[in-house]
């Protein structure tokens, strides 16, 4: 049988060849983001108490109407944004799903879709598999800045959408107020649809305030914003996120959605629902993920890596460009194999050749394993 692939150019993720490769080598595994510590003891037993009360059929369509409400309601505290649960939320399986949801919804054949490098692995696949075609715009580093002025000149006839991601990962940047208002004055002038990823909403530092879509009067009507509880209470392996935007917008994510997975798990919707009747452990995550960047750079004082700015996300990227001239693949490999520290090169995030000599480490560790990585950075 002759079989063609739908994607050609692309390879298992970075993050599972990474994380086997940490396994492999024993080594410290800084590369998928992920947390090595333990949850909060309270949503598992929520989650059990939830299937032993018997919550184990599926749930409705576009998520139990209860945690939608808990999610409206946080949104409006968030953001100040009025949220209407039954129209305005889908529940979906991590935000990767909602990703895919969103795409799908709304690119059609010949669409093109900006997208800026270096970007999460899902957004240029997910645009191809549904006829688009991502236009790759690179960010400015240091800081990774959006180059406004090349938006504009890359918008065309067939552009639909622009894909935000605040905070970032990799880099650790956050949208300034300055730039949703930039993206909202293009986003209207050329009629573009934006698909923003705000999945580190709740991991942002040094005193600065998450901008989301969800509270720019001039986006609301256009923007799909996409969660994640995975980042939020440290339960990655959970898969369980959400979108928000105008009634027009979600009923279109709910009929994609509903043929994706239909319904999402619904104990650990019920858990959740229960869980978010208090804000507290989301209130208090910027501190607790701040107090873990500022003890992982006390533990590598002193390495030869460049740091780079890192205002959100649970990342950190460095630079190892005045030590070698190794592309950032083999260094990420030579690290895990011979210093057994795992870590991600970032040119595995561009479309286009990248040679920044860059490696970004996750920091969502115990300080214990945080202490050890730093032993061997500091070696470098
Ligand atoms: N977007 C970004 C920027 C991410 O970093 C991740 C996961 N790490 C996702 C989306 C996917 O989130 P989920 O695990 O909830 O599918
Ligand atoms: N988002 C995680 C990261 O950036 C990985 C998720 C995945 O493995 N697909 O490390």
């Amino acid at each position: 049988m002759n079989i063609q692939s739908r994607l050609p150019d692309f390879n298992t993720s970075i993050f599972t060849i990474m994380s086997k490769m940490a396994l492999e080598h024993n080594a410290i595994n800084l590369s998928q983001g992920f947390p090595d510590y333990p949850i909060d003891p309270t949503i598992v037993e929520l989650v059990h108490k939830a299937m032993v009360d018997g919550h184990n059929q599926y749930a409705p369509m576009p998520g139990l109407p209860i945690f939608k409400k808990r999610i409206a309601d946080l949104v409006h505290k968030s953001f100040q944004r009025e949220c209407d649960p039954d129209n305005e939320i889908v529940i979906t399986s991590g935000a990767t799903e909602a990703i895919y949801a969103t795409i799908s919804a709304f690119i059609q054949t010949g669409d093109e879709v900006i997208i800026f490098d270096p970007s999460y692995d899902s957004y240029d696949p997910v645009v191809r598999l549904n006829g688009g075609v991502p236009v790759h715009i690179n960010l400015n580093p240091p800081d990774f800045s959006i180059p406004w002025e090349e938006v504009r000149a890359k918008i065309g006839k067939r552009t639909k959408a622009i894909m935000v991601n605040t905070p970032h990962n990799p880099c650790g940047s956050v949208l300034s107020d300055e730039d949703m208002k930039q993206l909202s004055a293009i986003a209207n002038e050329f009629d573009l649809l934006v698909f923003s990823d705000e999945v580190y909403e709740r991991i942002i530092f040094d005193g600065r305030t998450h901008n989301s879509v969800l509270k720019y009067p001039g986006l609301k009507e256009r923007s799909v914003a996409v969660f994640s509880f995975g980042k939020t209470f440290h339960t990655t392996g959970w898969k369980i996120g959400y979108s928000v935007a105008v009634p027009r917008l979600t009923d279109e994510i709910r009929k994609t959605h509903q043929f994706i997975t239909f319904s999402v798990n619904t104990p650990i919707q019920v858990a959740l629902a229960e869980y978010l009747s208090d804000h507290s452990a989301i209130l208090t995550l910027s501190k607790f993920f701040q107090a873990k960047r500022d003890f992982f750079l006390e533990q590598i004082k002193g390495c030869s890596f460049k740091l780079l700015p890192c205002h959100g996300s649970y990342f950190q990227l460095m630079s190892y460009e005045s030590s070698s001239r190794e592309s950032d693949v083999k260094m990420a490999e030579r690290l895990t194999k011979d210093f057994k520290l795992a870590s991600i090169p970032v040119s595995v995030f561009y479309k286009d050749q990248s040679d920044h000599k860059l490696l970004r480490f996750c920091f969502a560790k115990m300080e214990e394993t945080l202490e050890r990585a730093g032993v061997i950075l500091r070696k470098l």
